[in-house]
Parts: structure tokens; C-alpha cells; sequence
């Protein structure tokens, strides 16, 4: 299997921006776990539908089998990507065991985007998204989880050698540019 790039950081950071800008510069392909999330929460016939909405709504992780099983078919789909770069997943080392378990993966690290408490509440507040998790109960309880379970997950990358960060409280196109640098010559890719 082709090698995965996570990308984590605490909400607001700017990982759908940056993975975005690295999508359309490399020879990968993105996956977002919240927005595959949204896009089930607005599929008519999907069954975890309510739940999700439900986890959502208060910031909490929803079960990893509904995100794995997502990002399989999502990849499943995509056979032909050089690597996958996956957006706010694996926010805890459940889901990362469970994606391991389920999938055949052989090379993957992760980038962190390291950006403030106060930084990332000013982005939120600046996006004006509409998304249910958006106000600043949820945000909170969102900034905890990043404390209390991703951080783990990071910690294990570092521990393991497979973890690179970039200052992400600098300006969006300087973040981008870091990010790039480091994927690029991390998967050894070009377009
Ligand atoms: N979420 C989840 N599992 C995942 C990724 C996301 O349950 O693997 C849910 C969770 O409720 C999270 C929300 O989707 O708070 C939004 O995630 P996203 O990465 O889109 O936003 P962020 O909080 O990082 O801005
Ligand atoms: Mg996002």
C-alpha cells in the first residue's frame, strides 16, 4: 500500500487548508476524516448518520469503526494516489490500532501543525463555517480532546521517528510552504 501522511493539530489549525494546498502541488491524494464525517451525516441512507451528528455536536470521537470504514472506501476509490494524506485522524490510539488492523499499512508518519490555544479559537471565530461544532463549548471540549487523547498519538509517532511539525501560527501561505517541503522530501514524490 501506497505510504500515509496524518496530518493532526488542534481544530482551527489549518489542516484542511494545508492539506489542501499539498494536494493540488504533489501526487497525493487528501482525505479529510471530518469531512467524510459531514458527508454522512447528509447521506440519506447512511445508518450512523444521527450518531455521528450526535458526537459531533459535543466534540466528542465518534467509534473508529465508522472512520475507518469511511477512509477505506474513501482510498479504496483512489487506487492510483503516489501516497494518501489523511486529515484529523487518528485523534486517539484506538483508531490508530483499529486503521492498522483493518488496513495493510506499511509506511506511514505525520505531521503536526503546531499552533496555539488562542490562535486557533481567532481562526474558528473568523470562518464563519456554519458547522454544528463550531461555538465555544464545543471548541473547548475539542481543544481537550486534542489535550487529553491526540497528543498521544503524536507523542507515539515522535517516540517511533516518524514525526515532523511545523509552526502553524505563522501565516497560511508560509505554513503551506513548510508542509510542503517536509511531505516532499518525506515521500520522495514530485508532480
Ligand atoms: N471526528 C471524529 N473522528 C475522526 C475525525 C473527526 O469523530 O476521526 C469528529 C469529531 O467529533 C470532531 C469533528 O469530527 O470534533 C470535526 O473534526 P475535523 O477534523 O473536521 O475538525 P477540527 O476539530 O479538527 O477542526
Ligand atoms: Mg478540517
Amino acid at each position: 500500500m501506497q505510504p500515509i501522511v496524518f496530518v493532526l493539530g488542534k481544530p482551527g489549525c489549518g489542516k484542511g487548508t494545508t492539506c489542501s494546498y499539498l494536494s493540488h502541488h504533489l501526487p497525493v491524494q487528501h482525505f479529510s476524516a471530518g469531512d467524510l464525517l459531514r458527508q454522512e451525516v447528509q447521506n440519506p441512507r447512511s445508518l450512523n448518520a444521527q450518531i455521528i451528528l450526535d458526537d459531533m455536536k459535543a466534540g466528542r470521537i465518534a467509534k473508529p469503526e465508522i472512520t475507518v470504514q469511511l477512509l477505506r472506501e474513501a482510498m479504496e476509490a483512489h487506487p492510483a494516489a503516489k501516497a494518501y494524506i489523511i486529515d484529523g485522524f487518528p485523534r486517539e490510539l484506538e483508531q490508530l490500532e483499529f486503521f492498522k488492523q483493518q488496513l495493510d499499512v506499511e509506511r506511514c508518519f505525520m505531521l503536526h501543525l503546531n499552533c496555539s490555544d488562542e490562535e486557533c479559537f481567532t481562526r474558528i471565530h473568523g470562518r464563519h463555517s456554519n458547522r454544528v461544532d463550531d461555538n465555544d463549548q464545543t471548541i473547548k471540549n475539542r481543544l481537550q480532546n486534542f489535550a487529553d487523547e491526540t497528543l498521544k498519538v503524536i507523542n507515539l509517532f515522535k517516540h517511533q521517528g516518524r514525526l515532523m511539525e511545523v509552526n502553524a501560527n505563522a501565516d497560511k501561505l508560509e505554513v503551506c510552504q513548510n508542509a510542503f517541503r517536509v511531505i516532499q522530501s518525506l515521500v520522495g514524490i514530485r508532480k
